[in-house]
């Protein structure tokens, strides 16, 4: 314990109540809270209160403890305990009491905020394909994707994984990331300090453009990682048409197979297939290196009808029997994308027990 605290060198906040019993000392801020609204939740404040404290060491007229956390953690978290913990419209700067609530949550075993903040974090970094598409369809509107207004960017969510060994979580966050150019993969997030923890708040870098924000990119392993990944998925997605549509022969009942031999069927698969191709270099919707979404475009492209033909509008001429044939081929292989992604960014080996870290755990209080 730090000798006897003098309150006139901490800040306060709105959570210093008249009729507290217990003060928090964290860093340069005391918060004079109540005992039985932290006990209630967490048995690690339960035995930590429960030290008998001398009356002539209490502060004014409260025992206190001295928390080793950062101060914006400890406040989000307070907010959680007091006013509970809403997302009634998701936005991006969630993000901000999501990883801090989880990180004490996590630390001083508040089982129920710890899960809230899993379900949220899950709702936007899913572990399911499905919990993947219904994300992305979430951030489409129209032809507009805009990821970036509800969800943070994904190097602080690869980073929240790692600090917290949310494992389940970060191969989605991975493969969110690699979507994005090489360069700008390198280059990192710009945010502002109150969403980092503070171990990553010390190795992030001025923004040399605006003081109040700060640069945080992985490091080289983790870069080397992403960038693996990255190529990982479009030797996928070069695959899938190297298998599935070069050259793919008409379903068995096509109802095309006497016309040509099923010409415009092929026909279809041609040019679903130079529209795949424009993808795998990222050209096709500026959205590099994503084989779940170029295979999603790919089914389509069978059912829509705003190509030109050099003078009208129209669709393309396959039949019902091989528009299915090639809609569960592209299903099949959007399931294997998805299964093999932790793969891709070389996850396995690294796959803990997330519980059984919890419970072995020390708080460090
Ligand atoms: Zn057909």
């Amino acid at each position: 314990m730090p000798a006897h605290p003098n309150l006139q060198h901490f800040r306060t906040t709105d959570f210093w109540f008249a009729d507290g019993n217990i003060i928090l000392l964290v860093q340069d801020v005391a918060f004079k809270v109540h005992r039985g609204q932290l006990v209630r939740h967490s048995d690690i404040f339960h035995d930590m209160f429960s030290l008998p404290q001398p009356v002539a060491d209490m502060v004014d007229g409260c025992p206190w403890v001295q928390l080793h956390d950062d101060p914006g953690d400890v406040l989000h978290l307070l907010r959680a305990l007091y006013d509970g913990l809403y997302f009634t419209k998701p936005t991006s700067g969630d993000f901000c009491a999501v990883s801090a609530v989880l990180r004490l949550s996590t630390k001083y075993l508040i089982e129920h905020l710890r899960l809230r903040c899993l379900v949220r974090l899950e709702a936007d970094w899913p572990t399911t394909l499905g919990g993947w598409d219904s994300r992305e369809h979430q951030v489409t509107a129209g032809t507009r994707y805009c990821p970036r207004e509800q969800f943070p960017h994904p190097i602080l969510v690869v980073q929240l994984c790692q600090e917290l060994g949310l494992d389940n979580i970060l191969p989605s966050a991975l493969y969110d990331l690699s979507r994005y150019g090489p360069r700008k993969i390198a280059a990192g997030a710009t945010t502002v300090p109150a969403l980092l923890s503070r171990r990553s708040r010390a190795i992030a870098l001025a923004d040399p453009i605006d003081p109040k924000s700060v640069i945080v990119r992985l490091d080289l392993p983790d870069l080397q990682a992403v960038f693996r990944g990255r190529e990982h998925g479009q030797r996928f997605l070069a695959a899938f048409i190297e298998q599935e549509l070069s050259g793919r022969s008409i379903s068995e009942n096509c109802a095309n197979q006497h016309h040509a031999n099923g010409h415009y069927c092929r026909e279809s698969y041609y040019f679903i297939m130079l529209n795949l191709l424009r993808a795998v270099g990222g050209i096709a919707t500026g959205r590099d290196a994503d084989p779940l979404f170029s295979l999603l475009q790919a089914v389509e492209m069978l059912s829509r009808t705003d190509f030109s033909d050099g003078t009208r509008h129209c669709g393309l001429k396959i039949c019902a029997s091989c528009k299915e044939d090639f809609s569960l081929a592209v299903a099949k292989a959007r399931q294997d994308a998805w299964d093999q992604i932790p793969t891709w960014f070389g996850l396995q080996a690294k796959a803990t027990n997330y519980l059984a870290r919890i419970v072995a755990a020390k708080p460090r209080v």
